[in-house]
């Protein structure tokens, strides 16, 4: 079988899959930003790819554009490593990417997003493009219906939702101990900022920086991390984030 990845198909079997009903594309926004002293900066530029992917597959069909490895990721610049783009020059980005999938004659293009950062700057651009094409259908998904499929877990494993955590915690450790176990620093596994992510918290974090909420930059507990476990996520996100999407396809 052919990829599903645009970039390593040629122009002609690009042209042919629509032709033969490959109508929507799917495209990942990850970020390059610290996730703690053991995950690497490219974890959600990874997820954001690997869930593109899965999403593209399942919904089949579908072709993958390239991840957008780089996102919004100011408040973590404190950190060594991390990258970030402007929003709106992750706006002007997306609109870009649209413009040119639009162009070749997809009717659905999704974009995912792996990093809260990214949600306000794709959110901002996404009415204007839906305007501009009105007869495709043009969103996004971020973790939208997916809070049930954590609390599941958490009882599970026995796990609170701080410790599961919202950056680089359980959740993202274990997923990267899935994928990618050879970029990952077990033995610098750490107890991050556990206690829940308020709005207080939470607008902390954004205006002087994530060190300021947590010194190691994990929000989570990371020591109980396993692939298994991380495989468990993926598994359980799956099913949410593919229905929820056919769902909005067929609105
Ligand atoms: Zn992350």
């Amino acid at each position: 079988m052919d990829s599903i990845r645009i970039d390593e198909l040629t122009w002609v079997d690009v042209k042919e899959k629509i032709e033969n009903g490959y109508k929507t594309v799917i495209f990942g926004v990850g970020s390059t930003e610290q996730h703690g002293p053991s995950l690497p900066e490219k974890t959600d530029a990874l997820q954001a790819d690997q869930f593109a992917n899965i999403l593209a597959l399942e919904l089949g069909n579908a072709l993958q554009a390239p991840t957008i490895s780089v996102g919004y990721s100011e408040y973590h610049l404190n950190f060594p490593g991390t990258i970030s783009l402007r929003k709106s020059t992750l706006s002007a980005i997306i609109e870009d990417y649209i413009d040119s999938l639009a162009r070749h004659g997809f009717e659905n293009i999704i974009v995912f997003i792996s990093h809260g950062g990214n949600e306000e700057p794709v959110k901002d651009i996404l009415p204007k493009m839906c305007e501009k094409y009105p007869d495709k259908k043009i969103f996004y998904y971020y973790t939208q219906e997916i809070l049930p499929a954590i609390r599941e877990m958490g009882q599970k494993y026995r796990l609170t939702l701080g410790e599961i955590g919202s950056h680089a915690g359980d959740m993202e450790a274990s997923i990267m101990l899935h994928y990618a176990p050879d970029l990952v620093k077990k033995d610098r596994f750490v107890e991050g900022y556990t206690k829940v992510m308020t709005p207080r918290v939470q607008k902390k974090s954004r205006a002087e920086g994530f060190n300021a909420v947590s010194e190691s930059g994990v929000v989570g507990d990371q020591r109980k991390a396993s692939a298994e476990k991380g495989k468990n996520y993926i598994d359980n996100f799956k099913s949410i984030v593919v229905n929820y999407v056919k769902r909005k396809l067929s609105e």
